[in-house]
């Protein structure tokens, strides 16, 4: 896991996001990992420092950018979650023309299910 790590650590530029940690932007392609090669690097990030994604679960962002692997920022979630997560912040489809307020407790609620 150190190897992969680093080959993650050696491709990302660091920069001020929304959050108190700095983001780690993606910069790379693709990182070669045995059987891992080929997994987006939000996800490698995530086994590499956070540990095992269980099932088919979605890694989402804290940070809401897309392209930061700062493993602070990540947290694993269903396609249940990867949804709620989206329309709190109005980025899925059925807010676009009209926003929904969700409330932070309620979507944590959710999470906890
Ligand atoms: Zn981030």
């Amino acid at each position: 896991m150190d190897e992969l790590r680093q080959q993650l650590l050696s491709q990302i530029e660091i920069v001020p996001g929304p959050l108190a940690t700095e983001c780690w932007l993606w910069t790379g392609s693709g990182i070669e990992y045995g059987y891992l090669r080929g997994t987006l690097a939000h996800r490698l990030s995530f086994i590499a420092f956070n540990g095992p994604i269980e099932g088919w679960n979605y890694i989402l962002h804290r940070c809401d950018t897309p392209r930061c692997i700062n493993p602070e920022h990540l947290w694993q979630g269903s396609q249940h979650d990867n949804v709620l997560d989206a329309i709190a912040k109005g980025h899925h489809r059925a807010c676009r023309r009209k926003p929904i307020k969700v409330s932070p407790a309620l979507v944590s609620n959710r999470r906890r299910m």
